[in-house]
């Protein structure tokens, strides 16, 4: 069995006298990590266990705070100093992080009790049927606590570890990403890109309107565009992640293009270069993977140089291969298909014949795949009528 890392956020009801509490210990916590980042400098070290003989016991008599939160104010600058050590400057008193000492979830009263510098306060969560789900029989064992100024309000992110089946699979299944169609499926899952670009233009028109504007007003509405946006788009990807990992069969493989390509790939449009820079592509990604994992279905990644321009019959490569945007014309064999799903087809080709090491028998089974999507209709001599994904 392989692990499963989820967060479920939870908002926490605290009464003004909890809520200074909280704050206080929050601001500890966080002159703790300053004071923390300073030793890491003068010793020049960012290994937990050097820090914590340094300066735990002055931290803690300095702070007030309780041993295990004094240990993961450790963690928390040996961390984000690893990552990134030169952005590390300031912490912000916004967030403590807690463990199996400093919290827990207490199932019956629906509450979580947390560590502060004055003791554990025990306080009720508002969540709904999603977090119950979530939640039901669970023993988490870490959370963080935030508070976000700008609501005036604390949340909790419970970490839940979920085990999930061994990802394993022989069948690879390709999806290509792009703007004409936000994904294609080479088992035929088509997601178009249309009514999604249309939304994504008006939003840009807003903002650019507003940017011109540059009044205080706009200023704030701006930032409250950018945060629907983000929240609309998150909102689409999980869509889309979703249908893909339902329409895979146990035994798939999923197969997806190595990120670090898809811009230099996906060849646009000046006009359409700003819409393909702020897409999302790698929360997709990520959901995609997080869902795959979670039915056991093995995710691979694989350099997609060529994808669209290459014939997955006969191999030939050739840049007019692809005799416009969405139609795909094999130069050398004739083979005509819609160019999108020819990429996805050779994006699980690739991961296919790394995988099994058998060319032929996965170009047999996809041919067999093209003709089923066609619905019987010669798949050489016409490309599939593709219904909308239904977005
Ligand atoms: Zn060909």
């Amino acid at each position: 069995m392989a692990t499963l890392i989820k967060t479920v956020r939870c908002k926490l009801q605290v009464g003004q006298e909890e809520a200074s509490i909280l704050l206080e210990t929050m601001s500890r916590f966080a002159s703790a990590c300053q004071d923390i980042r300073e030793v890491a400098l003068e010793h020049k070290t960012t290994n937990k266990v050097k820090l914590q003989h340094l300066c735990y016991q002055e931290i803690k008599t300095r702070y007030g705070l309780q041993a295990n939160l004094v240990i993961r104010a450790i963690a928390r600058v040996a961390e984000a100093m690893k990552r990134k050590p030169r952005k590390v400057r300031k912490f912000r008193p916004t967030s403590i992080s807690l463990d199996q000492r400093t919290f827990r979830w207490i199932p019956e009263k629906e509450s979580v009790s947390v560590s502060t510098h004055v003791g554990r306060l025990v306080l009720p969560v508002q969540i709904g049927n999603y977090q119950r789900h979530l939640l039901a029989g669970q023993n988490p064992t870490s959370a963080t606590l935030v508070y976000s100024r700008q609501k005036n309000e604390f949340y909790i992110n419970i970490v839940l570890s979920t085990p999930v089946p061994d990802p394993k699979g022989e069948r690879p299944v390709g999806v290509d990403r792009g703007l004409k169609n936000i994904a294609v499926v080479s088992n035929g899952l088509v997601f178009p890109g249309g009514t999604i670009m249309a939304r994504r233009r008006h939003f840009r028109k807003l903002r650019q309107a507003l940017q011109k504007k540059g009044t205080k007003g706009a200023k704030r509405l701006l930032k409250r565009l950018s945060g629907k946006e983000r929240r609309w788009m998150s909102n689409v990807n999980h869509v889309v992640a979703k249908r893909i990992v339902e329409s895979l069969k146990p035994g798939d493989i999923l197969v997806l293009e190595d990120l670090k390509y898809i811009r230099e790939r996906i060849r646009v449009s000046k006009k359409q270069r700003a819409d393909m820079h702020s897409w999302a592509f790698g929360e997709l990604q990520r959901f995609v993977e997080y869902k795959a994992l979670e039915r056991g279905i093995p995710v691979v990644y694989v350099d997609p140089r060529n994808t669209s321009r290459t014939c997955p019959r006969c191999g030939h490569c050739e840049k007019s291969n692809r005799s416009s945007q969405a139609h795909f014309r094999c130069k050398s064999c004739g083979f005509q298909h819609h160019a999108d799903l020819v990429a996805s087809i050779n994006i699980a080709q690739r991961a296919g014949s790394l995988a099994m090491g058998c060319r032929h028998t996965a170009l047999k089974a996809r041919r067999m795949k093209l003709q089923g999507i066609a619905r019987g209709a010669d798949a050489r001599a016409k490309p599939p009528d593709f219904s909308p994904g239904g977005l």
